[in-house]
């Protein structure tokens, strides 16, 4: 479908819900969430009323996808700014999520990993990779969730996953993206 003013792709999804979202995904496309019966008139008028915001993410997320597809390695100063960012943003994701589960964690540690997205030691210290605030916003907190469900499962076990599904349900895209894409921005990282 195409709307006036929007130049991506927008597939409608209907389920039983009473109220429409929109959600750019990862590679710029639109998915309008839309309650089964809302006329078609009404979902139009929502993209229409939507178009600028929905236009600037699109954008904003193919800039990124782009910046994404750069090979050149980080220099220091970037690999700097991305631990400041990091150390911004990845404690209050943390927080967030450990409230959410009821977990208890304690000490978070920001590294420039080359092998790793997060871990978590048997004693609650949470360890993550400082190139996470070059992924999109839900692949961060999908690693969040992976490893504040450790604390209940130090395994990969069928249980560590439900665990991680229930308040994740999206994690297999997230997983999906990070297989995708997080090889390239490690690489950048050690110049390989
Ligand atoms: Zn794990």
């Amino acid at each position: 479908m195409k709307t006036d003013g929007i130049s991506t792709e927008i597939e409608i999804v209907r389920s039983r819900r009473k109220t429409l979202s929109a959600e750019i995904e990862p590679d710029g496309r639109v998915i309008v969430r839309a309650p089964l019966k809302m006329p078609m008139r009404d979902i139009e008028a929502f993209l229409a009323e939507k178009s600028a915001v929905i236009e600037k993410h699109v954008r904003r997320r193919i800039a990124e996808n782009e910046k994404l597809s750069e090979t050149r390695p980080f220099t220091a100063a970037e690999i700097q700014k991305m631990a400041d960012t990091a150390m911004e943003i990845i404690p209050r994701r943390v927080e967030y999520f450990a409230e959410l589960m009821g977990i208890s964690y304690n000490r978070i540690t920001i590294r420039n990993q080359k092998t790793r997205w997060g871990s978590c030691t048997s004693g609650g210290n949470l360890n993550f990779n400082c190139l996470l605030v070059m992924t999109p916003p839900e692949v961060l907190d999908s690693v969040v969730v992976h490893e504040l469900c450790h604390r209940l499962h130090p395994n990969h076990s069928k249980a560590f996953y439900d665990a991680v599904y229930k308040v994740f349900p999206e994690y297999d895209r997230c997983d999906k993206w990070l297989k995708e894409n997080g090889r390239l921005l490690i690489r950048r990282m050690t110049g390989e």
